[in-house]
């Protein structure tokens, strides 16, 4: 078996069977983000005080995003990665659940996120970093309103987002 992780996030978990697997992990995972809506995202952030992004990138929440899909879904949704989710408008709440889901859509089609080790399985590179709207983009003009974007730590990653468009 071969396990390459570029960012170090990732782990090798040993199960018992598949059921025992799907049991300890599948049951604690929130809904496929490629799926969610508006109603169904508010419905698991509305108690959250913690910061939008957070709660995107927490697995119980909402499945399937991580650092880079939470930066270009906040980007394309004009929502300000460290605002409070429970402080989102049922609007606000649609506009980021559509968004996630072309962000996500775009990604699968472009064949993933390319990181110095990221491999489709025919061993061509993934493309999809070419078109980020966000993700390592800090100093680099808004591709809306040209103003530098910049870049924090939010929820113990780095983020970015523009401070003039994302709200
Ligand atoms: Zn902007």
């Amino acid at each position: 078996m071969e396990f390459i992780d570029p960012r170090r996030f990732g782990g090798v978990h040993l199960f018992e069977s598949p059921e025992d697997r799907d049991q300890r992990v599948l049951s604690r995972l929130g809904p496929e983000a490629t799926l969610i809506d508006g109603k169904a995202l508010g419905g698991r952030l509305k108690a959250s005080e913690r910061a939008i992004k957070a709660a995107l990138l927490d697995q119980q929440v909402l499945a399937g995003i991580g650092n880079i899909y939470a930066d270009e879904s906040l980007f394309r949704s004009g929502i300000r990665p460290d605002r409070p989710a429970c402080d989102l408008s049922d609007q606000d709440l649609a506009r980021l659940a559509r968004c996630i889901r072309t962000t996500l859509g775009r990604a699968i089609d472009a064949g993933g996120t390319t990181l110095r080790d990221h491999r489709l399985p025919d061993g061509s590179s993934g493309t999809f970093s070419d078109g980020h709207l966000a993700y390592g983009r800090s100093g680099q003009p808004c591709t809306r309103c040209r103003v530098p974007m910049v870049s924090s730590i939010v929820a113990g990653r780095t983020t970015t987002w523009c401070d003039s468009c994302q709200a």
